[in-house]
């Protein structure tokens, strides 16, 4: 049975399939049609769906408690989740502040780091910078540091600061250089801006180690985020890592920041970190910031009625257990190189397929006119990705979108980043459903 009410839904006047269930890598709608979860939903059901143990310690966890307040309680799933965070964060990454979502917990990094300057004596520290082509969330704190044109076009005279960085963007690199011989300059010009700003009006940078929804994996080049922290720690800056798509496993480390061996001052969770079983999101914050903050005003300024639910904490807590106990981590790099094998037999096929990147089982597509001469991009009014998401979902395949963000022409992209459970047989399939599409397409 169809129903469709008065369910606000993304496009008004579209019909969305109706969800029946979930199992592994495959989702159900009601009228019995499959399709495989080639992009988590929204690069969040990491572990696939319907995993058995997860589905238990929700439920043993709703039959103690589902809901306690957090100025009330803390609760044993919650103290167990924040420990095993903790032996997960690199360095002293070791206190960690729920929330539910992405969006919330970037707006906690930003105002924990405004609050750490602010007790340590420096009020001036108070701007955030952060980069072009970049999602950091919805919420209009979290929307201001984000360099996603399209999702912050319509707001963007409420919307203070602006995105002031370049991205490490090496397939049309904006300062058209290459690397080695760049010499990382997209990373120098964050020296160049607080010169310009002045270290002593800024409180953090703030950057996603692989780019996600804004550019569709855009990875920046070796050695990137480690001359970002020298710059950062020279300039007394914090260097916040919005781990919330690249977090939990996704890239085949814990942390996309961990490709680097860089530790950041705070991080952000979210999405893969309950795998969608149910909303929860975090804030880790160094040691080192907590012990500042306890020795000044002792509260973080932040917090959500349903921050640490116990419900969601023991769901976070089960998968990341499953993680562990599986070894997913493993898999996600032997099947991310298999899925990334394919992809490139795919660009040797399709002309449009301008760029392939990422790492682990998070890739992005970037389509062109054509490769064989060039990387120019369909004009916006031909851009591929739309009609490609919405024929690949015909044909039973979820892909996420990853394009709008970027002034111009560029930014025709989609992310491939299906559950870690994924098989080589179901990459298969996967492949062969997005080579259809594009063939259906050109
Ligand atoms: N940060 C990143 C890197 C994201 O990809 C997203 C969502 O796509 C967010 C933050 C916002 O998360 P949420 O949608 O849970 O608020």
């Amino acid at each position: 049975m169809e129903l469709q009410t008065n369910v606000i839904k993304p496009y008004l006047d579209q019909v969305y399939p109706t969800v029946s269930h979930g199992s592994g890598v495959y989702l159900y709608d009601v009228n019995g049609k499959a399709y495989l979860d080639g992009c988590s939903g929204a690069v969040t059901a990491n572990i696939g769906h319907g995993v058995r143990e997860v589905i238990q310690a929700m439920c043993d966890q709703a039959h103690k408690v589902s809901f306690t307040y957090r100025s009330q309680f803390t609760s044993e799933p919650a103290e167990q989740l924040g420990e095993k965070i903790a032996s997960w964060t690199p360095g002293d990454l070791n206190q960690v502040f729920f929330v539910n979502s992405g969006s919330e917990a970037n707006e906690t990094a930003m105002k924990v780091a405004i609050q750490y300057w602010q007790e340590k004596g420096c009020k001036g520290k108070n701007k955030i910078l952060s980069r072009w082509m970049s999602y950091h969330g919805i919420t209009l704190g979290a929307l201001s540091l984000s360099g996603h044109i399209s999702r912050r076009k319509r707001f963007a005279s409420t919307l203070e600061p602006a995105p002031v960085l370049e991205p490490p963007y090496c397939y049309r690199c904006p300062f058209n250089l290459s690397y080695p011989d760049c010499r990382l300059h997209c990373a120098e010009q964050l020296e160049t801006v607080i010169q310009r700003i002045g270290a002593e009006n800024i409180a953090a940078f703030i950057a996603e180690p692989i780019i996600g929804a804004a550019g569709g994996a855009v990875t920046p080049p070796p050695q990137y985020y480690n001359r970002i922290k020298e710059i950062c720690e020279r300039n007394d800056i914090l260097f916040i890592a919005d781990e919330v798509m690249t977090g939990n496993g996704r890239t085949g480390e814990r942390f996309g920041i961990d490709h680097w061996g860089v530790i950041p001052d705070i991080m952000t969770l979210g999405k893969g970190m309950s795998a969608g079983y149910t909303p929860m999101a975090a804030a880790i914050v160094s040691d080192r910031i907590i012990e500042v903050i306890r020795e000044g005003s002792q509260s973080i300024m932040s917090g959500h009625t349903y921050s640490a639910n116990p419900q969601s904490a023991a769901v976070s807590l089960a998968v990341m257990n499953y993680i562990d106990e599986q070894q997913l981590l493993n898999q996600v790099n032997e099947r991310g190189l298999y899925l990334s094998r394919g992809m490139q037999q795919l660009k040797q096929k399709h002309s449009i397929i301008g760029d392939i990147r990422g790492k682990g089982l998070l890739y992005g597509i970037e389509f062109v006119k054509n490769s064989r001469v060039g990387k120019s991009p369909f004009p916006l009014s031909e851009k591929i990705t739309d009609q490609l998401i919405n024929q690949a979902m015909k044909n039973g395949l979820l892909v996420y979108n990853a394009s709008g963000a970027v002034n111009g022409q560029a930014g025709d992209a989609i992310i491939i980043a299906p559950p870690f459970v994924i098989s080589e047989r179901e990459i298969d399939h996967l492949l062969s459903i997005l080579d259809e599409t594009i063939r259906q397409l050109t």
